[in-house]
């Protein structure tokens, strides 16, 4: 099937006189009519449902979907997208090991390993993506256990080399886990490119309405724990569970079911039934969605490159993005939605064109259907001085752009409107 009819058909199949769309399980437990029975899903021997922390059919159906939809063998929802970047990092690394990770990652992202995973003995190098791969291997040590990057960066825009990644990935016998959140399945999935685990803040275009925080971690199936040889907890007994050798009973799904039964089980960062239920009707029409968010977003960059107000544009679809080559091989249906933009006036300018905006409203969210605006500067970033703002790559004139899926004219008068005001 091609993506369109997987965004429709893929998860749930009712069997005849069933609910023909998606049920909430609005359920955290399960009844069984045998202890025995009950007993052979705790020990992994069978598949089934004994508690909504560790599965749901609802939010199973979902799973199945995102993980057709990436091409990968399995995947695990998460309550954020943090806790997907988290899942898919402890998963594989533990208190002594060391990961690699792109500069220009999500900020909570980076955060997470900077700081908080720190303290849990995880260390972490941050690499240029941009950089040559011999440059980028230099980041490497014998405890490296992963390598990270995203697809397009939020808020950066970078587009990753993926490819490049996946090979210094694997000449250093790690997997590289990409977070495709910007681009979504629909329009790149990393895993034809190389990537071995795909994480998603199901929060953003997954979702599309901004109705339900939620994460996904999808495995590949592609990554071969015990051939490299620095994955001890993949391929000797987990005690925790009754001596299973991830490797050896599961075989290509090693990593998810690993994710699910040892960190899901023990950190409980579960979705809401609820969430899942919304998650889903989001990716029924995501093969619509992406392309007009991308199209939307292009003549939005277009516009305000030929607009003498503007001091810069950054959208990497633009013809005259120096990621317009890897846009054309990775991207080839769309760059996606979110634009970044400076205004000449500074801090004072952009403030004012944000006040002015009457269509695209002020939030710290992107990516969902309707036009969005965020001016660090006077938001998220207010208590810096344009110096430590300059430090961080956000520029006190930057205004970043979430285009949405309204009449594209419609969203550029606005943008004119809100200029006008702004730049005397
Ligand atoms: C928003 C975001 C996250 C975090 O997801 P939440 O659902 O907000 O926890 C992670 N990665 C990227 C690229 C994001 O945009």
């Amino acid at each position: 099937m091609k993506i369109e009819t997987k965004c429709i058909q893929s998860g749930y199949k009712p069997k005849s006189g069933e609910a023909r769309v998606l049920p909430i399980y609005q359920s955290t437990t399960y009844k069984y009519d045998s202890a025995e029975h009950m007993g052979k899903l705790f020990d992994l021997e069978e598949d089934g449902y004994f508690y909504t922390r560790l599965a749901n059919p609802t939010c199973g159906a979902v799973e199945e979907k995102i993980a057709d939809l990436e091409g990968g063998v399995g995947a695990m929802l998460t309550s954020s997208g943090q806790a997907a970047t988290l899942a898919a990092v402890m998963t594989i690394a533990r208190a002594g090991d060391h990961i690699v990770c792109s500069n220009s990652v999500y900020g909570g992202t980076f955060n997470l390993l900077d700081v908080t995973l720190k303290k849990f003995g995880i260390d972490v190098t941050f690499v240029d993506p941009d950089a040559e791969a011999a440059e980028i291997g230099k980041a490497f040590k014998d405890n490296t256990k992963a390598l990270l990057g995203e697809t397009i960066a939020n808020p950066a825009l970078t587009v990753l080399d993926i490819e490049k990644f996946a090979k210094l990935a694997h000449s250093h016998g790690v997997p590289l886990i990409v977070d495709n959140t910007f681009a979504t399945p629909v329009l790149c999935r990393p895993i034809e490119f190389g990537a071995d685990i795909v994480i998603h803040s199901t929060s953003k275009y997954l979702d599309g309405h901004a109705v339900a925080l939620g994460g996904v971690v999808v495995d590949s199936g592609n990554f071969d724990w015990a051939a490299s040889g620095k994955f001890p907890e993949f391929t000797v007994p987990d005690e925790s569970y009754h001596g299973v050798v991830y490797t050896e009973k599961f075989g290509r799904a090693a990593f998810i079911v690993k994710a699910r039964a040892q960190l899901m089980r023990d950190m409980g960062f579960a979705p809401a039934p609820m969430n899942a239920f919304l998650l889903n009707l989001g990716t029924e029409t995501l093969h619509l969605r992406m392309p007009r968010h991308s199209e939307n977003a292009l003549k939005v960059a277009e516009f305000l490159e030929n607009d003498d107000r503007i001091a810069w544009v950054n959208y990497p679809g633009l013809a005259s993005s120096k990621y317009k080559p890897l846009v054309d091989k990775y991207l080839p249906n769309g760059a996606s939605g979110v634009v970044s933009f400076g205004i000449k006036g500074g801090r004072e300018a952009a403030g004012r064109m944000l006040d002015a905006m009457e269509l695209a409203a002020i939030v710290t969210h992107v990516a969902d259907a309707r036009t969005c605006a965020l001016h660090p500067a006077s938001t998220t970033h207010r208590q810096m001085t344009d110096e430590q703002l300059e430090e961080c790559g956000v520029g006190a004139d930057l205004i970043r752009l979430s285009v949405g899926i309204e009449n594209a004219e419609d969203i550029i008068e606005d943008i004119k409107q809100a200029l006008d005001k702004a730049v005397k």
